[in-house]
């Protein structure tokens, strides 16, 4: 295959440099790959361009229809991935390694699509906890508001994830309304390139709201504002210089990054060869140490182990290890990659070296890699090597990270040992323990928690399902303090926030609600004629509301309720035990009965828009309600949010239940889903 000349996509076209740039060379065979330039690149107008055309672009959609473009885009993605695997190969990675880029990416995608459409509105606008009642008469109430940064995110990213590592920043940021500028890392930016191709492509994306600079993001830098972002992925060194670049600092850019780390795995003490465990444990570590080649942030880099036991872990991994093939992505039997560069290998080797000023290796040698179907001269190929330590507390093991396929094991004598070995490392990005003890799993997580991300329990239980120390999820928080980067991303809806403005909003509950698009208590209420339940999505408002009752409820009902249901807690029926309880002094009504009272007073039972109740949230008892107690029911039209691509949508109603003296007695939302139109159609 040829050398091509890797281009960006900036401004709305793509941009060829105006010299040859870079050549980056394939760590499989030596051969050139490809060029890498930005030579000639406005790159400052990128971020202009994102803010004025990406920008305005997304703010027309709401959070569902950008999460319909993200799910589109990864099932288009997804059909067309054989093209990508192929380019991967020639970045060193073999097709287990390739899964992970390139089908993570992509399930990232489609990841993100779903959880934006479960679980933010149809809206632009995203609340942030409950409604704060500032002043006592409830005229001057507060709530918490995210809304879409003005600005850009642009990711610089590691060479070791082209596809994923580009794609999980995107998503949030795509999900929360921000254009997108990628900076893909240069050793890799050929495969990151491709993708980018088909997205554009696609027609899927709105223009300007992603962008691609392949080449030097320096001047990009330097046109930063307190509205735009920067997530980097890569060396803890690189971290820190951009970190204290002038314009991020003067402006203060949101700052994240992820740099690489030193995380542990430990295997839990009293784990015998026998158990189940002990096989889990190694069977682990040597494919941390061995997916794609071990260049992985989240790779284990410590193995923590009781001091007995460091014997039989070395030799149990060693009878793996002896069965790696390394060589050639694609060759015959060949189970693990080159690094990613000669340059990489030179690195790796010398951390080796450093640590073995603290370690004796005892797996691999890397004078001598038998190197299936690849140039071993010109690949950058290496052995899986694996480390014993000689002192555990000794700083090399803790702080040198050969980005490559090594690991150390370290011998460590109790629990409390353990937990402050693992904290030398300074903070990671995640750790795992292997034991099937949960009183064990509380102790060292209460001890390392707070210097990681994300934390694994392993055990014989959850192996099968398990998703691996390595793989980072979009559901989960990825990311780690101090050494890791101090930053996060991934964790669900929690990284689409880290794209918004937080703002306090302070006034009448007419105007929060006006705001916010959702009712507030205080807010006025409107009771007509028609009962709301006869109205379609497209005719309910904000505040129609319908009163029922009053009910008195009798102690023939409750009898009744607890016959019925089977329900006979002491409280309902035994009017001596009851005048006993210290909170209700005699006989009550059941919660339940209440709930169901107030759904037969505001029920409207004729055929309609209504179709569905699907819950309640919130539900709260406030007063006890007794025999004789008349029961009121107010429900109020909170929150309407029609579904993308269905013709219903869901309707949150306030439902306040209160008693004869005004008392609030039950207090939650009911969730309903109502009909667009009236004779079901889309609105
Ligand atoms: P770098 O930190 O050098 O590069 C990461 C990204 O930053 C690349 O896109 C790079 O671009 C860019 N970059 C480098 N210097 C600057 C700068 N001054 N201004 C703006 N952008 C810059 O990491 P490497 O990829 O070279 O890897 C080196 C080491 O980093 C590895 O050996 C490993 O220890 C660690 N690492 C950690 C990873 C993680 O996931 N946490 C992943 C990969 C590596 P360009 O490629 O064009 O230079």
């Amino acid at each position: 295959m040829d050398s091509r000349m890797v281009e960006s996509y900036a401004c709305g076209r793509w941009h060829r440099a105006t010299d040859e740039g870079r050549a980056v060379i394939s760590p499989v065979d030596g051969a050139e790959v490809a060029r890498v330039s930005s030579t000639g690149l406005d790159v400052a107008a990128m971020a202009a361009y994102g803010r004025e055309t990406g920008g305005p672009a997304l703010a027309a959609l709401t959070f569902h229809e950008r999460a319909a473009a993200l799910k589109a885009l990864g099932l288009t993605l997804m059909a067309g991935k054989a093209e990508f695997y192929a380019e991967s190969a020639r970045t060193g990675a073999t097709e287990r390694d390739s899964a992970v880029d390139i089908d993570g990416g992509f399930g990232t995608l489609l990841s993100y699509a779903s959880k934006a459409k479960r679980e933010l509105p149809n809206d632009v606008i995203h609340l942030d906890g409950p409604v704060e009642q500032l002043g006592k008469k409830g005229t001057f109430v507060a709530r918490h508001v995210h809304t879409s940064r003005r600005g850009v995110a642009v990711q610089i990213n590691a060479y070791n994830f082209p596809v994923w590592g580009f794609l999980e920043k995107l998503a949030p940021a795509f999900i929360a309304g921000v254009p997108t500028i990628v900076k893909p890392a240069t050793q890799t930016a050929y495969l990151t390139e491709l993708v980018f191709r088909r997205i554009i492509e696609s027609g899927l994306l709105p223009e300007g709201s992603v962008q691609l600079l392949c080449g030097d993001p320096a001047p990009l830098l330097d046109a930063l504002g307190g509205q735009d972002s920067v997530a980097f992925t890569g060396s803890a060194h690189t971290a820190a210089t951009l970190r204290a670049h002038p314009a991020i600092v003067a402006n203060s850019v949101h700052f994240t990054a992820e740099a690489d780390s030193l995380n542990a795995s430990v295997l839990g003490a009293g784990v015998t060869t026998d158990a189940p465990e002990f096989e889990l444990y190694v069977k682990q570590l040597t494919t941390e140490m061995t997916v794609k080649a071990g260049q992985k942030c989240t790779a284990i880099r410590r193995a923590l182990v009781p001091e007995p036991m460091v014997d039989a872990v070395i030799e149990a991994a060693r009878a793996r290890l002896d069965r790696v093939v390394v060589g050639a992505p694609g060759a015959e039997g060949v189970t693990m990659g080159p690094v990613v560069s000669l340059s990489q290998r030179t690195d790796v080797l010398a951390a080796v070296d450093k640590l073995r000023g603290a370690a004796d290796l005892v797996v691999g040698d890397p004078d001598r890699v038998a190197v299936v179907g690849g140039d071993a001269e010109t690949g950058a190929y290496l052995p899986p090597m694996l480390l014993r330590s000689t002192d555990p507390e000794a700083p090399e093991v803790h702080e040198i990270e050969a980005f490559g396929p090594v690991a150390t094991v370290i011998g460590y004598r109790d629990t409390a040992h353990a937990v402050e070995l693992i904290a030398r490392g300074g903070g990671s990005l995640v750790a795992s323990l292997v034991t099937a003890d949960p009183q064990l799993a509380r102790e060292v997580l209460l001890g390392i928690a707070p210097y990681h991300g994300r934390l694994l329990v392993l055990n014989a239980e959850d192996a099968r399902e398990s998703t691996g120390h390595g793989s980072p999820l979009p559901v989960l928080v990825h990311g780690g303090p101090g050494r890791a980067g101090g930053g996060e991303e991934l964790g669900g809806i929690r990284g689409v926030l880290h794209h918004m403005q937080r703002t306090a909003i302070q006034g009448t509950p007419e105007v929060l609600a006006a705001a916010t698009g959702q009712w507030v208590t205080g807010a006025p209420r409107t009771e007509g004629a028609e009962h709301p339940f006869r109205k379609s999505l497209a005719e309910l408002r904000l505040g129609d509301t319908i009163v029922g009752g009053p009910r008195t409820v009798t102690l023939a009902d409750i009898g009744h309720f607890a016959d019925f249901t089977g329900d006979t807690f002491y409280a309902h029926t035994d009017p001596e035990a009851a005048a006993a309880n210290p909170l209700f002094g005699g006989i009550v009504a059941h919660g339940y009965l209440v709930v169901s009272l107030a759904a037969g007073l505001f029920v409207d039972p004729a055929p309609g828009p209504v179709l569905a109740n699907f819950g309640v949230d919130s539900l709260r008892f406030l007063t006890p309600v007794r025999a004789d107690d008349a029961l009121t029911v107010t429900l109020t039209a909170k929150q309407i949010t029609p579904r993308s691509g269905a013709d219903y949508g869901e309707v949150r109603w306030d439902a306040v239940v209160t008693n004869q003296d005004g008392a609030p007695v039950a207090t939650y939302d009911v969730l309903t889903l109502v009909a667009k139109t009236r004779d079901g159609g889309e609105a």
